[in-house]
């Protein structure tokens, strides 16, 4: 298992060290690991496991990111590492996130991923399917050269970083799609075992720095309530501190992982999420259910359809300069 000594980390007393990439801030004896399992004290020195190693790679519609704002219909090179800085307890891909001997783990460089980027019209590299954050610096190196050739990065992310190395990668990345899990820590604590969260300044700092962002909240029967006051709740605080332009993606819990016995989100409370919200946000997206005229997307000053979506299928229908082709109103979509 080839390592590299990771950035963001403190050494302190007994060969400990400190890592201090995510709230977490793991303290780490000799020759043990992070929660998120792939950061390792080796020699008294912080490394990291996965650099250059992947245990997923696909060209998927940036829809299913999802990002449905970002180059709509076209699709991006979307690759993941092991490991997680959280452990969400439905959560679909923990057989990559929540172990750290996964059965395939191939070697992959960043200048191979750059390559497998430029393939396909693909828009660029998403860096996705367990949590980006635990792979910093193979993201960073990989972005860099990502953006010289012209390309997009993207990141998938549950958004809880520090924010000094967020700083560092803001510069690089183009869009992110921040998995929202609740509005408060309890709910953080609860659901993904992770007591301090930061998720809610990241998101207002990937703002700040101009760049594209959407969430994602999951609803989950047993850790989310099922009224109408709750998603205001969301919705409010999106709109006051990110924009109302923010998209919004409400998606459908299916029984996973450690909620095998949950059953899924009753569609009436998704619907009612999505109605809710539409009050206080432009716009709103279900996930996980089939619902072409709740994935789809309207002029927000006349309701026209600017994008019919049916499952990944995508049909753009605003101007080619970006317009509403009704009342002319600027879209709200990088393309
Ligand atoms: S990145 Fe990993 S090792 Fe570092 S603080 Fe977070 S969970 Fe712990
Ligand atoms: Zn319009």
């Amino acid at each position: 298992m080839p390592t590299l000594t990771a950035k963001y980390w403190e050494p302190l007393e007994g060969g400990k060290v400190k890592c201090t990439l995510c709230p977490r801030e793991c303290t780490i004896p000799p020759r043990g690991k992070g929660f998120c399992l792939v950061r390792q004290n080796k020699d008294r020195k912080l490394v990291t496991t996965v650099y250059s190693e992947i245990t997923s790679a696909n060209y998927d519609p940036v829809e299913k990111k999802p990002l449905y704002h970002f180059h709509p219909g076209r699709v991006i090179f979307s690759i993941g590492t092991n490991g997680c800085n959280l452990d969400c307890k439905s959560c679909q891909n923990w057989e990559i996130a929540r172990q750290d001997t996964p059965h395939i783990r191939q070697v992959f460089t960043p200048e191979m991923a750059v390559e497998y980027a430029g393939k396909y019209d693909s828009v660029g590299i998403a860096y996705t399917y367990n949590d980006p954050i635990i792979w910093f610096e193979f993201v960073k190196d990989t972005a860099e050269k990502v953006k010289e050739a012209g390309l997009k990065n993207v990141m998938v992310t549950n958004g809880n970083i520090n924010i000094d190395a967020l700083r560092e990668l803001l510069p690089l990345i183009d869009a992110f799609n921040v998995d929202l899990k609740g509005m408060d820590r309890e709910y953080y604590l609860k659901f993904s075992s992770f007591p301090n969260p930061n998720v809610w300044k990241v998101c207002e700092e990937i703002k700040k720095a101009g760049k594209h962002l959407e969430l994602t909240k999951l609803i989950v029967p047993g850790f989310d309530e099922f009224t109408p006051e709750y998603f205001e709740r969301f919705a409010k605080w999106v709109a006051e501190n990110l924009g109302r332009e923010v998209p919004m993606h409400y998606s459908r819990f299916f029984p996973a992982y450690k909620l095998l016995n949950t059953p899924p989100t009753p569609v009436e409370v998704i619907d009612m999420a999505y109605d809710v919200s539409k009050e206080y946000l432009y716009y709103v997206y279900v996930g996980n259910v089939i619902e072409p005229e709740r994935e789809s997307t309207y002029c927000p000053k006349c309701g026209t359809l600017l994008v019919r979506r049916v499952g990944y299928n995508t049909e753009v229908l605003f101007t080619p300069d970006g317009k509403c082709p009704e009342c002319g109103r600027p879209v709200d979509f990088v393309f």
